[in-house]
């Protein structure tokens, strides 16, 4: 399935995160630190920079790279991963795509190295699902747009430095032509945050509510042609589904090792509980979920490397993962029994961890819509 440099990249990391990310993850969770200054250290290994050539500043081994590099991530902290993603793929991607060479340098090649933190900024209030049913609005006045609106949601926002964010720009029209893509400064006056929500899971990082209040943006950071957002954003959710399925495999692929060591140490009745077929059957399932969960991410992961067009894909690898890996967390959480449910245990942590993902990066639901749009129109209707 994966190539010996792959498994070699694999094996180097795993060293790497148990020395430098394990002895923190406690603190992380308990939000007492920021994960900033581990994702400094990740790019300083060159971990943020896979998805990039070399000539601005990655190392042009491809997402697959990626998702080996988040998959380890979360499997010791799958918020880590969030915030680590978020930076180098979410809002890194469209500046990549996207950018001028000015803007590359200005703000991709900071992502990368793990100098800067990113956010990527279009849910709002009113509008999730319905990401076009946007308000944000972006006015042009001579060299600048102003920009008043909100966006909820913005996983790292309140301590991002710059935000790829969307907002509607000719309101006139469908916002499929109406919608721009721009780089915004966490220190441009307008910008504020106006709460960090107490969350369910991923917790360690903030999950901001941020507004902007007659914000002047500069004309060069618009990201790519005005009105050409809607392109920007859709180019943004095939790698950012992909990669959000490689970090929930990391996260169920611990879910499932603690659950076969503990089912394998485990006494009741005198006997381990591995050896009752309620127990032993769910390692059987979660293994089946796993494997799956784990080629159809790198099957949507080695196209999009190809340059293949992989909407479906990455929709459909994003959909069965999430589901399964929760799936596999909650069976991880019985075969544990009482303790499973402790605060403080690492399945009740990743159980909340993982249901998340069911919601970012778009619901299930949003899922089997993309799922079944692409298949009607592959079979001509
Ligand atoms: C942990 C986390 C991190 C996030 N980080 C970010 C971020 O960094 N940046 C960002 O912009 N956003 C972020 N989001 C927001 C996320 O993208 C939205 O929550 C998601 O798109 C769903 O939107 P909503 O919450 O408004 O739900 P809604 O769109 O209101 O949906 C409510 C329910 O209705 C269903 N539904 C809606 N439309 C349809 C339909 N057409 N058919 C069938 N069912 C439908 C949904 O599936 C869902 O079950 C994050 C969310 C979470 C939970």
């Amino acid at each position: 399935m994966y190539t010996e440099e792959e498994e070699r990249y694999r094996f180097e990391l795993r060293e790497f995160l148990e020395q430098e990310l394990s002895p923190l993850v406690e603190q992380i969770e308990g939000e007492e630190l920021s994960p900033k200054g581990f994702i400094r250290k990740l790019g300083a290994k060159g971990y943020l920079g896979s998805m990039y050539p070399k000539e601005v500043g990655g190392t042009g081994r491809g997402i697959v790279y990626d998702t080996i590099v988040s998959e380890e991530v979360a499997y010791i902290s799958p918020v880590t991963d969030t915030s680590r993603s978020v930076t180098s793929v979410m809002a890194a991607a469209p500046i990549y795509h996207f950018g001028t060479k000015e803007q590359m340098e200005r703000y991709l090649r900071p992502l990368i190295s793990g100098q800067a933190v990113g956010a990527i900024a279009i849910s709002e209030p009113g509008t999730g699902s319905d990401a076009a049913g946007m308000q944000t609005r972006a006015e042009r006045q001579g060299d600048f747009y102003i920009v008043n609106g909100q966006k909820h949601w913005i996983t790292n926002a309140g301590i991002a430095d710059h935000i790829t964010m969307f907002a509607i720009t000719n309101p006139d029209v469908h916002p499929h032509q109406g919608m721009s893509a721009f780089v915004i400064e966490t220190n441009m006056p307008g910008f504020s945050v106006v709460r960090n929500p107490p969350v369910m899971g991923l917790r360690g990082v903030p999950h901001s509510h941020i507004r902007f209040e007659n914000m002047a943006v500069p004309a060069s950071n618009l990201l790519g042609k005005e009105n050409e957002g809607w392109h920007v954003l859709t180019d943004e959710l095939a790698s950012e589904r992909i990669n959000i399925s490689s970090r929930v495999l990391g996260a169920a692929r611990r879910c499932y090792e603690e659950a076969v060591k503990h089912s394998a140490t485990r006494e009741q009745f005198g006997r381990k509980i591995r050896t009752f077929e309620g127990i032993s059957f769910k390692i059987a399932e979660m293994k089946c979920d796993l494997d799956a969960a784990r080629l159809l991410t790198l099957r949507a992961a080695r196209m999009y490397d190809q340059g293949v067009r992989v909407e479906k894909e990455a929709a459909i690898a994003k959909l069965f993962t999430t589901e399964r890996g929760f799936r596999i967390a909650d069976k991880a959480l019985q075969i544990h029994g009482g303790i499973g449910y402790w605060k403080g245990s690492p399945v009740e942590q990743f159980f909340r961890d993982i249901r998340a993902y069911r919601l970012g990066g778009g619901t299930d639901e949003i899922m089997k819509f993309l799922i079944q749009r692409e298949e009607y129109r592959d079979f001509g209707y």
